[in-house]
């Protein structure tokens, strides 16, 4: 898996809802926004990032195993 995300496509790359800087999860194939608050997940397509908040999943829905 080549994805070709960097670290300094990283730093460029925001949250569109809350702007905040995004890591990448390379398993779930998203990026994920940073802040707690949003912890909204955006899709990656053909090493794509889709950068559009209707297009987000919303990880605070998703029931904690913890
Ligand atoms: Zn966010």
């Amino acid at each position: 898996m080549a994805l070709f995300l960097d670290s300094t496509l990283l730093e460029i790359l925001a949250c569109p809802a809350c702007h905040s800087s995004v890591s990448v999860d390379r398993e779930a194939q998203e990026l994920v926004c940073n802040s707690a608050q949003c912890s909204r997940a955006y899709p990656i397509r053909d090493n794509i990032p889709i950068m559009l908040i209707d297009q987000a999943r919303d990880t605070r829905l998703r029931p904690n195993p913890a």
